[in-house]
């Protein structure tokens, strides 16, 4: 995460522990940020079943710094697991607010990316990425808990890549909000 700089004895040996740690901004707020995913806790379908098993003792989440949060003021991640139906749309637009920035979502399973088994429903999304942007997708029907860590990993990557200068990435994404989810 830094440089050690062991050819400045003069300086270091005036410290603490005699070393010096260099590092930047980005690379301590991105740290902090991928060791802390907080995921919002609600579930649509049967794949938060397979997301409450991430979260018990023979996954254990918590090793990874994900500790879901009941309220969205406190989370930084949405994990969209199950079946969006469009009577759902507005709330999680809404709730998706409801989060601070910056904020992820990860789309968990067939039904989240693209309807799923229920793609030529009436009332079903054809994937909530139609509401609302979406950094990870997990494919599967439902995908099993080691998807939803991969799925963590790759998103703690992208955070790693974060930078102050650039509002922290590229330009936030706008959702589209739930008059577009008829097509
Ligand atoms: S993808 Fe499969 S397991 Fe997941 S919510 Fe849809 S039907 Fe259920």
């Amino acid at each position: 995460m830094g440089i050690i700089l062991e050819k400045l004895p003069g300086v270091t040996s005036a410290l603490p522990g005699g070393e010096l740690l260099l590092t930047t901004a980005d690379t301590v707020i991105d740290w902090g940020r991928k060791s802390s995913v907080w995921p919002l806790t609600f579930g649509l379908a049967c794949c938060a079943i397979e997301m409450m098993g991430a979260y018990a003792s023979r996954f254990d989440f918590d090793r990874m710094g994900v500790i879901p949060r009941p309220s969205p003021r406190q989370a930084d991640v949405m994990i969209v697991a199950g079946t969006v139906v469009k009577k759902m749309a507005d709330p999680i637009i809404q709730i998706y607010h409801q989060m601070p920035e910056p904020r992820f979502v990860i789309s968990m399973g067939s039904c989240a990316n693209c309807g799923g088994p229920y793609w030529d429903s009436y009332s079903v999304v054809k994937g909530v990425d139609k509401i609302i942007p979406v950094d990870v997708y997990i494919a599967g029907c439902p995908p099993r808990p080691e998807a939803l860590q991969y799925a963590v990993v790759k998103l703690q990557e992208k955070m790693m890549k974060m930078k102050l200068k650039n509002g922290f990435g590229a330009a936030p994404q706008q959702e589209k909000g739930s008059r577009d989810i008829t097509a």
